[in-house]
């Protein structure tokens, strides 16, 4: 092997490697974002729940109904909550894993049996 069919192979691993880091990185800038708006939703949700429970126990004092101020409020947090969800699917494909179908608990997308509570995953 001359010189020259050295340096090609060499100059292309490097390539590769190169935009495998860069991959990689793009991939874990997006994990952070994705982690990121999912930790402000959450948030969001103790928010709602602190409002919740100074609404109720506000009426409580005054003797009111709050039914439908408290209706709203809960339905906010269903919309944040399948929010986050959506949120966790799109970083398990990007992270290629899966969730347990039984105890949730994130795993590679190989996995045949959940090592948490032993459910069969194929
Ligand atoms: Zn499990």
């Amino acid at each position: 092997m001359n010189f020259k069919d050295n340096f090609g192979k060499i100059s292309k691993s490097i390539g590769d490697k190169a935009s495998f880091a860069a991959k990689k990185s793009s991939e874990l800038f997006e994990v952070t974002k994705i982690n990121m708006a999912i930790d402000s939703e959450k948030e969001k949700v103790i928010e709602i729940e602190e409002k919740i429970g100074h609404l109720v126990y506000t009426a409580y004092k005054e003797k009111e109904n709050v039914d439908s101020s408290v209706l709203k409020l809960c339905r906010k947090i269903d919309e944040i909550t399948e929010n986050i969800a959506s949120m966790t699917k799109k970083l398990a494909k990007i992270k290629n894993s899966k969730f347990c179908s039984k105890c949730d608990l994130e795993l590679p997308n190989d996995t045949k049996y959940c090592p948490n509570c032993g459910k069969n995953l194929d």
